[in-house]
C-alpha cells in the first residue's frame, strides 16, 4: 500500500508513521509536512535511509503538493493542521488556511485525480464541544467553542460532504487527548514534566477541574489504522480510552511520578472559552472493528516521562521561553 502521510512530522503523525512501520511489511509512506509548529525534522531522521519512506516539504492548502502525489497513492491520511487552541484564540486565520482550506484541497485532489483512493481524515473530541455528564456518539451535533475545534468541525463537514455528493471513500477518526513521545513541549503533559524537572513553577488554568479523557498515542494510531484498513466509508469513529482525569490529577501525578512537591503548581487566569469536560463514547469502533486500547493512564504516563527524561536533546531546542523560564507566565 503507497499511503500519503499528511503532517507526519508533528506528534502524532510521527508516532503514526513508526507505528504503520513496524505493522505492515508492504507499506510506502510519502510523509507531506510543511514544518510548521509542532513539527521537527528530527523525529524521523533515521528513517530517510529507508526506501519505503520519502519527505516532501509542503503545505496541503497549496493544491499542487497533494496533486502532485495523489496518482501514485492508494490512501491519504490527514493529521496536517494546526492544533494549539491558545494559538486559535490569538491568530484564527492559519487555522483557517490549514485545516479548512487544507482538507478542501485534498478533497479537490481525489475527487479531480484519483476517485478510488483511501482517505481518513484525523479529527478531535473537541468538535463536540464540552459535556456535563454522558459521552458524545458518532451522530451528536457538533458544537465547537474555539476557533480550532470550529476549524477541525468544518473540515468533518467537508470530508462527508465530498462522501455524500461525489461518493468518495473518506472516514473520519475523532479522538480524545493524546499523550506520549514527540508531543510538542507548549503541550500540558510535556510542559509539566520539563517546567517540574526545572523546579518551576507548574501553570494549571482555572482551578483544574478540567476533565480530559486521556489516550496513549500509540491507542490512536493503532485506531487510525484499523478504519484506514476496515473503516466504512463515510463513517465517523469516536476514539476513547475512558481514562477521563482532570487537569489536576494529571499535573499532581506526574510531580508524584517525578518525586517533586505539590507546591510547584500555580494555577492562573482562564482560557476564554475552556471546556470543562469531553468525553466520547467508543463503542462502535470497538464493536466494529474490534479496536482496544492497550495502555493504562498510569503506567502509560510513566513511559511518556521516562521517554522525555532520555531525551531532552529532542526538546530542549524547541522549548519556548514560556516553557523553560519562570516568570511571567503568559498565556492564552
Ligand atoms: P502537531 O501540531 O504536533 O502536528 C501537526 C503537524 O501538521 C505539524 O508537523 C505541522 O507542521 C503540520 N502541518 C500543519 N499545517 C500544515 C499544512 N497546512 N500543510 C502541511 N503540514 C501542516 O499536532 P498533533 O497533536 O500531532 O495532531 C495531529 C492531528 O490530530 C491534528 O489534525 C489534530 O487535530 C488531531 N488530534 C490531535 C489530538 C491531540 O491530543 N494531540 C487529539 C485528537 C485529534
Amino acid at each position: 500500500m503507497r499511503i500519503i502521510v499528511a503532517g507526519g512530522l508533528g506528534f502524532i503523525g510521527t508516532n503514526f508513521i513508526r507505528h504503520l512501520f513496524s505493522e505492515e511489511a508492504d507499506v510506502k509512506i510519502v510523509n507531506i509536512d510543511k514544518m510548521g509548529v509542532g513539527s521537527n525534522p528530527k523525529n524521523l531522521e533515521d528513517l530517510k535511509k529507508q526506501a519505503n519512506y520519502s519527505f516532501v516539504e509542503g503545505d496541503i492548502s497549496d493544491p499542487s503538493v497533494i496533486n502532485n502525489l495523489i496518482q501514485e497513492a492508494d490512501a491519504i491520511v490527514n493529521f496536517a493542521a494546526e492544533t494549539h487552541v491558545d494559538r486559535s484564540i490569538k491568530n484564527p486565520q492559519i487555522f483557517i488556511q490549514s485545516n479548512i482550506l487544507g482538507v478542501f484541497n485534498i478533497l479537490e485532489s481525489i475527487r479531480k485525480h484519483n476517485r478510488s483512493i483511501n482517505f481518513v481524515q484525523v479529527s478531535t473530541d473537541e468538535v463536540y464541544g464540552e459535556i456535563e455528564e454522558g459521552s458524545f456518539h458518532e451522530f451528536d451535533r457538533l458544537n465547537p467553542s474555539n476557533p480550532y475545534s470550529a476549524s477541525k468541525a468544518a473540515a468533518d463537514m467537508l470530508c462527508l460532504a465530498y462522501h455524500r455528493t461525489y461518493g468518495l471513500d473518506v472516514k473520519i477518526t475523532r479522538c480524545t487527548n493524546n499523550f506520549g513521545p514527540y508531543q510538542f513541549p507548549e503541550k500540558l503533559i510535556p510542559k509539566t514534566i520539563i517546567r517540574a524537572l526545572r523546579n518551576l513553577q507548574v501553570p494549571i488554568y482555572g482551578t483544574g477541574a478540567n476533565i480530559r479523557d486521556w489516550i496513549y498515542v500509540l491507542d490512536h494510531c493503532e485506531a487510525i489504522r484499523l478504519v484506514l484498513e476496515k473503516g466504512r466509508a463515510g463513517e465517523i469513529y469516536n476514539v476513547s480510552s475512558g481514562n477521563e482525569v482532570s487537569n489536576l490529577e494529571v499535573v499532581k501525578e506526574i510531580l508524584q511520578h517525578l518525586g517533586k512537591n505539590e507546591d510547584l503548581i500555580s494555577f492562573v487566569e482562564d482560557r476564554p472559552g475552556h471546556d470543562r469536560r469531553y468525553s466520547l463514547d467508543s463503542s462502535k469502533i470497538r464493536s466494529e472493528l474490534g479496536w482496544r486500547p492497550k495502555y493504562d493512564f498510569s503506567s502509560a504516563l510513566k513511559k511518556t516521562i521516562e521517554w522525555y527524561l532520555e531525551n531532552e536533546s529532542w526538546w530542549r531546542p524547541l522549548a519556548t521561553r514560556e516553557v523553560l523560564h519562570s516568570t511571567p507566565w503568559r498565556h492564552g
